[in-house]
């Protein structure tokens, strides 16, 4: 390979000392679960959205079951969210036992589209999902009106997009509640699983924080039927070390989207794929540089035999999955979804990327569109 996909070493290698010591100030006071490095890291994050409580937990799968908990959304409600994501946008709906209804994207975004998720609302709907693909907000301003209109909360799937902005504001405080995910390949990423959740209620911001410690509000006294989802003293001491470099890193992210969008067009190719979407007013954040190819398949392969990696973020829409069959859906249902699962290929973007080694993807790339 002449890169990897995500350059997870080099990143390490750049702050291995604060990490290390971080990791050594946690060991030295041996308090591993909650504490006063989880304290900060919320409030360090409560600062970057902008929200007034951020609640940390063990995974971004578990911020979005704990925000449906929180609202008491459970059997007989439905979630609108998008069938072309990570499995856990809908997989937390299901998982609560209320209804992921699908909603079409928005071809150009990857993103839920707004027009559609009015036709699907019923006096069943009890949130609206919108999930920020790929490091992009969904366009949040239709979808936040529609949904005040009608009382319905949003819930924010923001695992992708954190430091991503929508008209100026942070995701994560566009909605009701916004989840994060610091998976490691997220765009800040921890050594393990983790994730938190962001909100200006402070009723919520209270049930949020019962719900995440079994539901006791002092020591073995429940209140709520909650859950075990606390974020360990270890990963959040080396998220405070990362979360000091997301902003560089997002730059060099963006950076690296506009060098590719300056390569492609040097080699003509702009006619023969289409790049991402970036438009005006949104701050795209690239967790994923994702072009599209009506040739993907072929395309991969022949990057593949060149050194190149890429990836297929996601092959088989939502609503295809075995797991979701029960929901009754077919092949044609969500179109836009379908035509990216076929189509989407996801280019390295991460920030140790080099001018040299963008150069090798787009002149491979280039190699396979002769002429
Ligand atoms: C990563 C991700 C999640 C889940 O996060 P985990 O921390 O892996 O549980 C949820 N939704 C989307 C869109 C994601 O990309």
């Amino acid at each position: 390979m002449l890169m990897p996909f995500l350059d997870l070493k080099a990143q390490f290698a750049s702050i291995r000392q604060e990490v290390l010591d971080a990791v050594t100030r946690t060991l030295e006071t041996q308090q591993f679960i909650l504490g006063p490095e989880v304290t900060a890291f919320e409030s360090e994050i409560s600062a970057l959205t902008g929200c007034t409580y951020s609640i940390a937990c063990a995974s971004g799968s578990d911020a979005l079951i704990l925000a449906l908990l929180a609202l008491e959304i459970g059997p007989g409600d439905e979630v609108i969210t998008s069938p072309f994501t990570f499995f856990a946008s809908a997989g937390s709906i299901a998982r609560v036992g209320a209804k992921p209804v699908f909603v079409d994207i928005d071809p150009q975004t990857f993103n839920i589209s707004p027009e559609a998720i009015k036709c699907v609302i019923t006096p069943r709907t009890k949130a609206i999902m919108p999930v920020h693909l790929f490091g992009l907000s969904a366009d949040m301003n239709p979808i936040l009106d529609l949904a005040s209109a009608q009382c319905i909360p949003v819930i924010e799937d923001a695992a992708q997009a954190i430091g991503a902005h929508y008209a100026g504001r942070p995701v994560g405080s566009l909605g009701l509640i916004g989840c994060f995910s610091f998976f490691p390949s997220k765009n800040l990423g921890a050594a393990g699983d983790a994730g938190i959740i962001t909100t200006n209620d402070a009723a919520l911001a209270d049930r949020l924080r019962l719900l995440h410690v079994h539901g006791a509000r002092d020591k073995y006294v429940y209140e709520l039927l909650g859950m075990n989802s606390r974020l360990d003293a270890i990963q959040a001491a080396i998220l405070r070390v990362k979360l000091r470099y997301l902003d560089k890193w997002a730059t060099a992210r963006q950076h690296n989207a506009d060098r590719y969008r300056q390569l492609f067009r040097q080699f003509r190719l702009e006619a023969k794929l289409n790049l991402p979407a970036a438009p005006p007013q949104f701050t795209h954040v690239y967790n994923q540089f994702t072009i599209r190819s009506s040739d993907r398949d072929n395309l991969r392969e022949h990057l593949l035999a060149r050194g190149i990696p890429s990836e297929i973020y996601y092959p088989i829409p939502l609503h295809l999955q075995k797991a979701f069959a029960y929901l009754g859906h077919k092949q044609g249902d969500f179109p836009a979804s379908e035509a990216a699962s076929r189509e989407v290929l996801s280019l390295p973007i991460y920030p140790e990327l080099t001018e040299a080694q963008q150069l090798s993807v787009v002149a491979a790339i280039a190699d396979f569109h002769p002429g």
